[in-house]
């Protein structure tokens, strides 16, 4: 849960709208009758889970997915309703909250699935079908000892799906691609060999799958929808569809601005040396509130009065510096923008070699989020 009281120091603004064009962009691509599961695990990519799911349901999304028991929970008390999928591990001494909030369990391998269900028999399960990526799930390379399980699971148990999950789904290169048809194929047959049981929720595609490789895919109608509802590319290379954008802004302000004459330092280490009169601001906004650190000395920049202003300095716990001798007459109480339209999570990621997903799942709790409806 993020702090939510409103402090224009550092804050985040969520474009609801936009989601709700993303989606609609997204959706458009599809079959008419493939449905969306929204992924909201980890706050919802930061974008706030609570909000970003009440939001979709209202949009009519009935299919959820998060990371675990508690981020489920979350989503109850703030009203959600349809199915909710655990993607991940519930310990065995949270087995009564699945029933308990109506979540459903993945079951991660044939041992969890046995502890679980003894733990609790009337939990909702599905089973991951690992095709690949060696993460969870049960071997897809042994196909008829998972048809066995997913028989005796559906049988004893309220088993009501499978699924897998693409690991370079997002990649162009030949040899992912080969790898991604073979994830798709082992799938398929396992998927085929209990069409019978008419389990409701066998999915296979992300974000990126679900752009790519639909067609690869038969018996999936539904995609499971994360990092494109956000707006972000599932890989720096990824074509997005045209008119997909971000829809978190991430702002700050500056606080006081000062004159450094040449020669004199700015910051912990005294890591800056001003090798010109420099004109330095200062902005509220540091590691604690989940700016990476790898952005300082120059490593990173902001927007300020439509300029790129170079982080100066080592970022601080709360705080950092920035050079606008540049920038024409910037003062205290400029907005200052981090990520927004002329810097993307996804640009931010690229100059400390990572991802959109961690710029924006780092923003840390302290950082007010506001909807914009
Ligand atoms: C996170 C996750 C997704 C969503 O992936 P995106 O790349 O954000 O679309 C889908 N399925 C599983 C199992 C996941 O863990």
């Amino acid at each position: 849960m993020y702090q939510t009281e409103f402090c224009r120091r550092s804050w985040v603004e969520v474009n609801l709208r936009q989601i709700r064009t993303n989606l609609d962009i997204y959706r458009k691509n599809l079959p008419a009758d493939t449905k969306i599961m929204a992924v909201v695990k980890a706050d919802a990519y930061g974008h706030g889970d609570a909000e970003v799911a009440v939001f979709l349901n209202a949009c009519g999304i009935e299919l959820f997915a998060v990371s675990n028991i508690t981020e489920a929970k979350t989503l109850r008390l703030a009203g959600v309703k349809g199915e909710i999928l655990v993607l991940g591990y519930t310990p065995l001494e949270s087995a009564a909250l699945l029933t308990e909030y109506d979540i459903t369990q993945t079951l991660i391998s044939e041992e969890y699935a046995t502890q679980i269900l003894f733990c609790n028999p009337g939990i909702k399960c599905q089973f991951a079908i690992d095709t690949g990526m060696n993460r969870i799930g049960i071997d897809a390379d042994r196909p008829k000892e998972c048809e066995i399980m997913i028989r005796k699971y559906a049988a004893r148990s309220r088993l009501t799906g499978l699924f897998t999950h693409l690991c370079v789904a997002d990649s162009s290169d030949p040899a992912d691609k080969e790898f991604t048809k073979t994830q798709l194929r082992k799938f398929q047959q396992i998927a085929n060999s209990v069409s019978d049981l008419a389990l409701p929720y066998v999915h296979c595609l992300n974000s990126a799958g679900g752009q790519k490789y639909l067609n690869a895919c038969g018996s999936s109608g539904i995609v499971r929808l994360g990092i494109i509802l956000y707006g972000l590319k599932p890989d720096r290379d990824f074509e997005m569809l045209p008119g997909i954008q971000p829809v978190l802004s991430w702002k700050t302000v500056v606080s006081m601005v000062k004159t450094v004459n040449i020669g004199e330092y700015v910051g912990y280490g005294c890591s800056f040396q001003a090798r010109r009169k420099t004109c330095v601001a200062t902005v509220p906004t540091g590691y604690a509130d989940g700016l990476s650190r790898r952005l300082s000395d120059e490593g990173g920049i902001v927007i300020i009065r439509g300029a790129a202003a170079p982080i100066i300095g080592r970022i601080c716990m709360d705080q950092m510096m920035v050079d606008v001798t540049d920038i024409q007459d910037v003062t205290a109480g400029d907005e200052v923008e981090i990520i927004g339209s002329s810097l993307t999570a996804d640009d931010m990621a690229e100059r400390i070699g990572t991802i959109g997903y961690e710029i924006v799942c780092d923003i840390s709790k302290r950082v007010p989020r506001v909807y914009l409806k």
